[in-house]
């Protein structure tokens, strides 16, 4: 199923990103993963590679991974937007409403117990799915939002995006004691 999801995007031209990009990134990692984590759009060299979370972000978000005892082959990385905005652009809303649909797709196919959703833009796509109105990240950081599905209970864990850090660095402590709350969601 999400093999069948990656080749649909790998051709999309739902939306122009398809004008600019690369590579499209559906992203990767364990399909029965406990854990995803929803970032925002793929930047430089993502679009470069294909691949979610490489580069100076990338590291940071395996550092992360490290500090709370998980690697990235156990989770599942993925973005809002398959595709990168030119310049890293802020994603507008007809690519919001073009791409989710696949974010809507690899969700359930894969059945999380958990999702964090890195940034702003992820976490106001996820929230108001559960009837939960989205506030800035700088608010609800760090929190566990629990909430029941049709199928299963879900966690939502609205984190910083990794990149973060690479822009200022004072904030690796901030997105650590988040990485700490996930690390005690899985004992
Ligand atoms: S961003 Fe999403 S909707 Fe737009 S072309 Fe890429 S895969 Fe398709």
């Amino acid at each position: 199923m999400l093999k069948e999801i990656a080749v649909e995007i790998q051709a999309c031209r739902k939306c122009g990103l398809c004008e600019t990009r690369n590579n499209p990134v559906p992203g990767e990692g364990d399909p029965k993963a406990k854990i995803v984590f929803v970032g925002e759009a793929p930047g430089y060299n993502e679009d470069m590679q294909g691949k979610p979370f490489v580069g100076a972000a990338g590291n940071v978000f395996e550092e992360l991974l490290a500090s709370a005892g998980l690697k990235k082959a156990d989770v599942f990385v993925t973005n809002i937007l398959k595709c990168r905005p030119p310049s890293n652009r802020n994603p507008v809303p007809d690519e919001i409403r073009a791409c989710t649909p696949y974010l809507d797709r690899q969700l359930k196919a894969i059945s999380p117990d958990t999702v964090c959703t890195l940034g702003n833009f992820a976490t106001a796509y996820i929230l108001p799915k559960f009837g939960i109105r989205p506030d800035a990240i700088g608010k609800i950081h760090g929190q566990v939002i629990n909430v029941d599905t049709l199928e299963h209970h879900l966690r939502i864990i609205p984190m910083y995006h990794p990149a973060t850090v690479a822009y200022n660095p004072n904030m690796k402590k901030v997105l650590i004691d988040d990485w700490k709350v996930l690390a005690g969601t899985q004992k």
